[in-house]
């Protein structure tokens, strides 16, 4: 049976692309890809000619069908995304499903992932650790999101673009609390930074920082029976002055 590969891109550096990466990508007739405009210059750099099939968020209903069509004729088919792991943060999922459903071979090909690259340099506990990707851009879920994660006991990953970061921050502040963590930006790139504080103190500098970023942000603590008697009241009498 065809088989489809996930097949992880660069985030930055170009000399991250591994040989089993290439391999399949010279390999297979058919390269799925989020923006075939970026995956062309990659193929151009590295001389894949596969032929390449659009597939994001808003063309699922056509690219899926298509994908799944061309396993049917047994030809593999590689996803790429325009960077790091497909289906991370990026469409991939879907088609995964689907391909599993009609028992085709999905092979993951191991890379780039901004998570993971943050995660081991954060110097925040790496395990146990929760991926949540994207919060939402509208405040008011963002401010939902926050609170449910706001009593998970583990590291947790968020990628943020620089124009939210100072909102983003501030509500963390108010509601995970004054919590260590770490921000990495334009990983594997020539302007790497990573920058390891206190969500206040990161906060001072948001305003100016700019390119790609991932959060790793520190658990909650264990709370004591008295803290956790607290909070429960003030959520308590919250949600009464709401009412
Ligand atoms: N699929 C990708 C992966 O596996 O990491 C993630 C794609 S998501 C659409 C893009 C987000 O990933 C960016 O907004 C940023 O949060 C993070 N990201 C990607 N490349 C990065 C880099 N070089 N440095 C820091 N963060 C990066």
């Amino acid at each position: 049976r065809a088989t489809l590969y996930l097949v992880p891109t660069p985030i930055g550096n170009l000399s991250e692309m591994t040989s089993r990466a290439l391999e399949v990508l010279h390999q297979v007739h058919y390269i799925a890809a989020e923006d075939t405009r970026n995956t062309v210059k990659l193929c151009n750099h590295f001389e894949i000619s596969a032929k390449l099939i659009s597939h994001h968020e808003h063309n699922l209903n056509v690219a899926i069908p298509k994908i799944l069509s061309l396993l049917e004729e047994g030809e593999d088919v590689a996803i790429v995304s325009d960077a790091g792991y497909p289906a991370i943060s990026d469409p991939g999922y879907e088609i995964v499903k689907e391909a599993i459903a009609k028992h085709y071979n999905v092979v993951p090909i191991s890379g780039c992932n901004a998570a993971l690259d943050a995660l081991v340099v954060s110097g925040i506990a790496p395990q146990p650790f929760l991926f949540y990707g994207f919060l939402a851009h509208d405040n008011k879920t963002k401010k939902k999101e926050l609170e449910k994660l706001k009593h998970q006991m583990v590291t947790i990953i968020f990628y943020e673009a620089p124009h939210r970061i100072t909102k983003t921050l501030n509500l963390m502040l108010e509601i995970l609390g004054d919590r260590q963590m770490s921000l990495c930006r334009e990983l594997t790139k020539r302007h790497e930074e990573i920058i390891r504080g206190r969500i206040s103190e990161i906060l001072e500098i948001a305003g100016d920082l700019k390119g790609e970023m991932v959060l790793v942000v520190e658990g909650a603590k264990e709370e004591t029976v008295e803290e956790v008697f607290e909070t429960t009241i003030k959520e308590h009498v919250q949600q009464f002055v709401d009412e």
